[in-house]
This record gives structure tokens, C-alpha cells and sequence, in this order.
């Protein structure tokens, strides 16, 4: 018998984190090389080393696969260099590299840039044949008869299966790389092919990671609507969080049937309270719903019983102590249920990183190795209106306030009595709970709030 070649697909885990108790509710399946393992032909074998779970140990490959987030990729490089000094070809992609496949280039054998779909058959191909070559362009193609990522092979440990439904945004927000990296053009799955996929998910909790499930046209809300019936039709009983452009809420038979289909919680991307702050970031479908009418889609979302999480950034140029501490007021006294404050951060791709290098403010450059920084919870650019230790340091108060007990408690209460819906309200509890331990690495565990609530704590 022929020995099959062996393909090792590693999730890396960063250098940051490393040694930290994960939790587990907040982690999700590396789907980019669940979809890497479909393309791979059968005659392959393939092994995938999921640092979220294990510490990565030394195996044999025949070629080795790695994609990474810039927080990831510091150490995705580590290991991409493990296996280049032994000679075994390594393959690099995901959309850091594919921002800086220079950079790539010196720890991978070859780099894909893009999505990897129209080429991975190519690369295999030529891997094969003794002609890998450095780099590999992917093209967009319309997302029509995808391959199902290989689910098999992730973890058995993932509280929460993944989906993806669309890719591409037509947007261009200032601190985003995803219309760099998917393209402009919003590419939309088949309802069949998306429902097949969902029904396959082992797990009762569902994460569809589309960067926004809603779109901006009448066709893709419909084609929301067409999954959450086709959800209900077929009798599958999932709970599901997906991230959503605030014009979700001009949709309310959408957040009809998306609650009777188990959605639980929908991420908005707020960003700032403030109109200046939102021309600055180019957050342009904020704008158009207006900032006086924000209430109204955390309204509307709750009146369907599904709980609001709502994201922003601090650390934006005209922020000062003042701003901060006036969005966390914002945060904690209007309806928003879960609360993300991530930094400003600078990723590649972004014309926020192009005009802090240009403007020479990035504080931590000694790259790859303080890519780990690019993690959202640290300062990695000089403030406009502070000092990078100042900044940090009302950052530290902020998020301190946000996640006080007593404030996680009452955001609880009234996620219940908005939504009406105990299992909206614990979704939107336990992420804040993650919030805060992402925040603060973990230092305090969780609180039953179940227990406090009912012991009258
Ligand atoms: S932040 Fe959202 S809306 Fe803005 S460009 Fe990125 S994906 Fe599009």
C-alpha cells in the first residue's frame, strides 16, 4: 500500500495568551481550516492541532497549513519555522499574511493571499507535483456550492459550532479589514446549503460568524428571513448569536422568525455615541440611522426577545478621559445588554494602520513578535489627546466600572425585563463575563449570578 501523504492544519494560539485558562464560551472553531481540510483531496491524510486545546507538540507532515489572526500570528510563525528548518513545506494564509505576505514569506514556503478556495486545489496540485510556488493569489468566488468545512476534525471541546453565511461587506469603516480581505461585493449563500450545513453542527449553540447576517438590500434581508423559516420548517432547535449592521431592526419580521429560530443575542458594532467619532471611523450606516434613534433598534430587538450586544471602541483620536467616561455611562445606562469596549486597535489592511504608520504612531513595532499586542485589550498607538499610559490607564477604570458586579447584575435584570426572555438575558451575562475576563486575563472567576440574583445578593 502507498503511503498517503499528510497534511497538518495548526490553529495557533498567541504568545499572549498562552498559559491563560480559556474560556471555553468563548472560543470557536477554526473554520478557515475546517474549509481547507474540505478542499484537500481524499487521498490525503489530515491532522489538525488546535492550540485553543492542546499546547502544540512536534508531529510528522508532509505539509504543514497555519492561518492566523495578527494576535495569532507571532506564533504562527514559531511554528511555521519549526517545520521550514526541517525542510517540510509550509503553507501560510488568512488574512494578516495575506495583508503582508512579505513578511509571510520568510517563515512560510508559500503564502495565500485571500481566500483560498479558488487555488488550495492548485497548491495541492503542485505540492504534489514538486512545484510548489511561493505564492498563490485567491480570487472571490460567488458562494455557491461551498465545501462544508470538515467539522470531524475540530475539537470535540467547542461549547459552540460555527456558520458562515456571507462574506464581503460594502462598507469601508476605517479600523476594518474585512472589505480588504472579502472584498466589497456582500457574496450570499444558498438558504438550502446554509440550513444543510447548520442542521450537520454537533453543538446546541451556534456562532454565525458573517461579519453582518442582515446586508443592506430588501434580497439579503429576505434571504434571512428564507433560514430562519427554513430553520423552523425542518424542526432544528439551536440557539445562535450572529453580528448584524443596526439596520437589522428596520427588518422586524426578520427579528420575528430569527427568535423563533433560536436566535439569542445579535452583536451590533456601535463603535461611539458621538457623530464626530463615527465620520471620523466612516461608520456610515450608523450615521444614516442616526444616533437619536439607537434606542429604537435596541427596542425592537428586545421586543422579539433577543438580547443586544452591542460593541465599541475606546481610544478613538478625539477621545479624552471625558468621552470615555461618557460612553461607559452610555453603555451601562442605556439598553444595551452585553458590552464590548475593545482599543482602537491598528490591524494591516485597515486605513487605520496606513495613517499611523504614515503619521509614524505605532508604539509597539518590533514585528512579528508584538503582533501579539494587536490584540484589542492593549495600547499599541500613541494617543491623539493622551498619552499611551494615560489611556491605559482610563481604559483600566472604564472597563472596571463596565464589569462591576453590581453593574453586570443590573444589566441581567434588565436584559430580562426588556427581552422578557431568561435565555437572551444569560447569553448577554455570560458575555459580559467573558468581556471582563478577556479583559482582565481571567482574574476573577465567574459569578454565579443565578445564585446571587435568587439569594437576593
Ligand atoms: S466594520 Fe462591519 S460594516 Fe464596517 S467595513 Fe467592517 S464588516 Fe463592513
Amino acid at each position: 500500500m502507498t503511503k498517503r501523504n499528510k497534511l497538518l492544519l495548526i490553529n495557533p494560539l498567541s504568545t499572549k495568551r498562552r498559559g491563560l485558562i480559556r474560556d471555553q464560551q468563548s472560543i470557536f472553531p477554526p473554520m478557515a481550516l475546517g474549509i481547507i481540510a474540505a478542499l484537500t483531496p481524499e487521498h490525503w491524510e489530515i491532522e489538525v492541532v488546535d492550540e485553543n486545546f492542546e499546547r502544540f507538540t512536534y508531529r510528522e507532515a508532509d505539509l504543514v497549513g497555519i492561518t492566523a489572526l495578527t494576535s495569532q500570528v507571532t506564533r504562527a510563525y514559531e511554528l511555521a519555522s519549526v517545520y521550514k528548518e526541517k525542510g517540510i513545506s509550509t503553507v501560510m494564509g488568512g488574512i494578516h499574511v495575506s495583508m503582508l505576505p512579505d513578511e509571510a514569506a520568510q517563515y512560510a514556503d508559500s503564502v495565500v493571499i485571500g481566500e483560498a478556495e479558488s487555488v488550495w486545489g492548485t497548491l495541492i496540485h503542485d505540492f504534489e507535483s514538486g512545484t510548489l510556488k511561493k505564492r498563490y493569489q485567491g480570487n472571490l468566488l460567488p458562494l455557491v456550492d461551498s465545501p462544508f468545512p470538515r467539522i470531524d476534525l475540530y475539537h470535540p471541546g467547542y461549547v459552540f459550532g460555527s456558520v458562515q453565511t456571507t462574506r464581503g461587506c460594502p462598507m469601508s469603516c476605517d479600523f476594518c479589514s474585512v472589505h480588504t480581505f472579502n472584498g466589497h461585493q456582500y457574496r450570499a449563500r444558498p438558504v438550502k446549503e446554509v440550513v444543510d450545513e447548520f442542521e450537520k453542527i454537533p453543538q446546541q449553540r451556534v456562532y454565525i460568524v458573517d461579519d453582518n447576517l442582515i446586508g443592506y438590500t430588501k434580497k439579503s434581508a429576505d434571504r434571512v428571513l428564507e433560514i430562519c423559516q427554513e430553520i423552523i420548517r425542518r424542526g432544528i432547535k439551536k440557539d445562535w448569536l450572529c453580528a448584524a449592521s443596526m439596520n437589522i431592526a428596520d427588518h422586524e419580521e426578520v427579528l420575528h422568525f430569527a427568535a423563533e429560530a433560536g436566535c439569542k443575542m445579535i452583536f451590533l458594532g456601535i463603535e461611539s455615541e458621538l457623530i464626530d467619532q463615527l465620520e471620523s471611523a466612516n461608520k456610515r450606516t450608523n450615521l444614516k440611522i442616526g444616533i437619536a434613534h439607537f434606542d429604537e433598534v435596541y427596542q425592537k430587538i428586545h421586543a422579539h426577545g433577543i438580547a443586544v450586544l452591542g460593541a465599541f471602541i475606546f481610544g478613538l483620536d478625539t477621545d479624552t478621559p471625558l468621552t470615555i467616561a461618557n460612553r461607559t455611562k452610555y453603555m451601562l445606562n442605556s439598553d444595551i445588554d452585553a458590552m464590548q469596549a475593545s482599543i482602537l486597535t491598528p490591524l494591516p489592511g485597515t486605513p487605520l494602520f496606513n495613517r499611523m504608520v504614515a503619521e509614524d504612531r505605532l508604539i509597539h513595532k518590533n514585528f512579528p513578535e508584538d503582533w501579539a499586542r494587536y490584540d484589542f485589550v492593549e495600547v499599541v498607538y500613541r494617543p491623539a489627546l493622551m498619552t499611551q499610559e494615560e489611556l491605559t490607564s482610563e481604559i483600566n477604570k472604564n472597563w472596571a466600572k463596565l464589569y462591576d458586579e453590581k453593574n453586570l447584575k443590573r444589566k441581567f435584570l434588565n436584559a430580562l425585563k426588556k427581552s422578557r426572555n431568561p435565555d437572551a438575558a444569560l447569553w448577554s451575562y455570560n458575555s459580559n463575563l467573558h468581556y471582563y475576563n478577556l479583559v482582565f486575563e481571567n482574574k476573577r472567576e465567574r459569578i454565579s449570578i443565578i445564585d446571587q440574583i435568587y439569594l437576593g445578593d
